[in-house]
């Protein structure tokens, strides 16, 4: 379910789900159904007021999966607040029709409280809870039975919902084979990036009606030749920004840092694992030669806390020659310099994020505990340009424990920083976060707040403290747009 603002929107591989395929499928015949890919140029109200959207296919769809596929088990991934509503209908349409499956869900809704989210959901029979693919390949293993015996496992048994003890993390990662790609519709991801580009494009032209733009959007979508040319032009005003198609890989699992707003936590704790440099490497070549990738992207929560590693990443990437662009959503400032930067830069590394989060040292080291020395950003930021790199900066507003002052400082901070993009996201209470605790147990949450509505990039404010009112949060951060 998406806010109207989000469409169309770029869609993901599922990497969850192939990890969890993948650690499976050896023993046990197991398909992926990605309901968004399979219909992602699909929108259904989800709401009266045309606020919110559902994207992908109905539960006809499915449906139709399950009586050709007649699976045993059923599992869905609940990462978010914002699809109970979808999950919860999955959950009640699924056991409805099909009794006999046994249906679980996992991800970190459920993690934070798998014995809550039984009794919620009298339809699922058990809860993966933390790191799912020992647990998952552990249930099927054992046939579905003596659940009392499988760490990370909560359950109902006689009336009663039993929550296991927790399982430990699978020590060498490198032992969970690569994800299961095959099993998704792969092709999807990059073709839906193509027609939001499309889309975008189309929708400078108001008059033609938001349902005529989506259907331009397709249409160009769809043609190859059409493909090539608008790549040509796209890349030659954008300095080669445009990269399809684009794949996603997890070179690490998890953060040591301690950001209180962060959610990362609920599955992964504190932990940092990672994948061994030649695993990396051979992920890579294989995306590149199966699937034939211009850009990596690569969706670690920190990719880059060990130095060493990240090098060897790229030097790797160098040995073998490969031409492809790469990105990262996690590039973690401090551990950043020139040496890295560098070979950054010859590993093919075209942008990089840096969440700087706010630009007042104190709030930084006193409220979100993000170990950033200001006075280095703006030396990095250039330093990153040296070696061609865009760079961007990101910045939140509205944390409890800011004032107007502090907003602004960071307002001040993004715009002389020398960044050359800077966004902005507006504080969102995520439940199970140590930022939400604080709020709730000050009573800062407004009653607008509604945790089935909220988006890491939502653009309301629902936080009011004696220092700022949400209106102000908004006010002060929209000076960026200017
Ligand atoms: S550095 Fe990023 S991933 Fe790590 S705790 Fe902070 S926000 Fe979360």
């Amino acid at each position: 379910m998406l806010p109207k603002f989000y469409l169309p929107r770029f869609i993901n591989e599922p990497l969850g789900l192939e990890y969890l395929a993948s650690a499976v499928r050896k023993d046990h015949e197991v398909q992926i159904f990605d309901s968004i890919a399979e219909g992602w140029n699909r929108y259904r109200p989800a709401d009266d007021k045309g606020r919110f959207f559902y994207q992908g296919v109905d539960l006809k769809a499915l449906q139709k999966k399950i009586n050709y596929f007649k699976p045993e088990v059923i599992g869905l991934t609940w990462l978010f607040s914002v699809q109970n509503r979808p999950i919860i209908e999955t959950i009640n349409f699924v056991k409805t029709n099909n009794r006999n499956v046994f249906l679980i869900v996992g991800g970190s809704h459920p993690s934070a409280n798998p014995v809550q989210t039984i009794r919620d959901n009298l339809g699922l029979d058990a809860v993966v809870f933390g790191e799912g693919e020992a647990t998952l390949k552990e249930l099927l293993d054992k046939g579905l039975k003596e659940l009392e015996t499988i760490d990370g496992l909560a359950f109902k048994k006689e009336g009663k919902i039993i929550q296991n003890k927790a399982r430990a993390f699978v020590k060498n990662i490198d032992d969970i084979p690569p994800p299961a790609r095959d099993l998704t519709p792969y092709n999807k991801y990059s073709k839906q990036m193509f027609y939001v580009f499309w889309f975008n494009r189309f929708k400078k032209f108001g008059f033609l009606g938001q349902k005529n733009q989506r259907r331009l959007a397709f249409f160009s979508s769809s043609l190859p030749f059409l493909e090539k040319i608008y790549y040509r032009l796209y890349n030659w005003r954008h300095e080669g920004d445009l990269q399809l198609p684009e794949g996603d890989v997890m070179t690490s699992r998890g953060c040591p840092n301690n950001c209180i707003f962060c959610a990362v936590h609920i599955i992964w704790k504190h932990v940092w694992r990672a994948h061994s440099v030649e695993r990396v490497l051979e992920e890579i070549s294989r995306l590149i030669s199966q699937y034939k990738l211009k850009r990596i992207n690569i969706q670690d929560d920190n990719f880059n806390i060990s130095k060493e590693r990240l090098i060897k990443i790229c030097q790797g990437i160098v040995e073998k020659g490969h031409k492809i662009t790469f990105s990262a959503s996690g590039t973690y400032a401090p551990a950043l310099d020139e040496e890295v930067l560098q070979w950054m830069q010859k590993a093919g590394f075209k942008n990089i994020r840096l969440s700087i989060e706010s630009g007042n040292q104190e709030v930084l080291d006193k409220i979100i505990k993000k170990r950033i020395d200001l006075s280095k950003i703006p030396a990095l930021v250039k330093m990153a340009q040296k070696y061609g790199m865009k760079v961007e900066g990101a910045f939140i507003f509205g944390l409890p424990g800011e004032t107007k002052k502090t907003m602004r400082d960071s307002v001040d901070f993004a715009k002389s920083a020398g960044f050359d993009v800077v966004k902005y996201f507006i504080y969102q209470p995520f439940p199970n976060t140590e930022a939400y605790d604080v709020c709730k147990e000050k009573g800062y949450i407004t009653e607008e707040y509604d945790p089935e509505r909220i988006f890491i990039t939502g653009n309301d404010a629902y936080v009011k403290t004696e220092e700022f009112s949400p209106e102000d949060v908004l006010n002060i951060a929209r000076q960026l747009d200017k």
